[in-house]
Order: C-alpha cells, then sequence, then structure tokens
C-alpha cells in the first residue's frame, strides 16, 4: 500500500528519520552514575574475595592420605572470611545517597538525538524563525 504524499505514514517516517536513540544512553534517557558503578565494582571484589577464601577454607587439601574428620578448630571460619565479611557488611551500609541513574547530559533525559536529517531540518525551522536556539 503506497502512502499519498503528504499522508499519516509519510509523516511518520520522515518525523523517524529526524531522530534518534541517544547514542550516549542508548534511549535510555539515564546513565549510571559514576559512584555506584564503583559501589558496585567494590561490592563484586569483595564477594569474589570472600568467596575465594570461603572455598580455600573448604577445600583445603589434604596429601597423601584419604579425607580425615576435620579437626573441631579447622571447622571455625579462619580469620580472613569473617574480615571479608565485615568488610561486605560495612559496603553494604556505604551505599552512594544517590540514585542509581543520572539524567543524560547529552540528550537531557530525553533518550533522543537529532541524526543529520533531523539537524538541517532545525536549521531550516531556525532560519524561519520557529526555533529557538538556547
Ligand atoms: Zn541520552
Amino acid at each position: 500500500m503506497a502512502d499519498r504524499p503528504g499522508g499519516a505514514g509519510q509523516w511518520a517516517r520522515l518525523l523517524q528519520a529526524l531522530e534518534d536513540d541517544c547514542s550516549l544512553c542508548g534511549g535510555t534517557g539515564t546513565t549510571p552514575n559514576e559512584r555506584w558503578l564503583e559501589w558496585h565494582r567494590r561490592a563484586g571484589e569483595l564477594i569474589a574475595v570472600a568467596q575465594a577464601a570461603r572455598r580455600a577454607h573448604e577445600l583445603r587439601p589434604t596429601p597423601g592420605s584419604a579425607p580425615v574428620a576435620v579437626p573441631e578448630r579447622a571447622t571455625a571460619e579462619p580469620a580472613i572470611v569473617t574480615a571479608v565479611e565485615r568488610a561486605i557488611d560495612d559496603h553494604m551500609k556505604a551505599r552512594p545517597s544517590e540514585p542509581e541513574k543520572d539524567r543524560c547530559e547529552a540528550c537531557r533525559g530525553m533518550g533522543k538525538q537529532l541524526t543529520a536529517a533531523g539537524r538541517q531540518f532545525t536549521d531550516l525551522l531556525a532560519r524561519h524563525g520557529f526555533v529557538r536556539r538556547e
């Protein structure tokens, strides 16, 4: 079905060609907050360290012998595990106070940016006084 000139389909396509998803935020209008990124990165590190410490504790090799009953003292969590878990607790309490997402600077939260055609179009509108540039 062909669109009549000036038909709704044609206009929709023209308008679509004028803007695109923002390349910085991918159309979401938000970008991750830097402090939160750092907080998540550190949380991931701490959890990895905790898991490694726990694994090392559980899978301690017993060279040259069948598994034997582990002495009572050794089943207690080693200091490293306790220390890392305390660090994780502290880290959880030290969450950044600001929101996890910032408004995208590039599109000012719209999620859209002008295409080359869109810029030409707004230039045309500006020439005719329809668009006020800030
Ligand atoms: Zn954006």
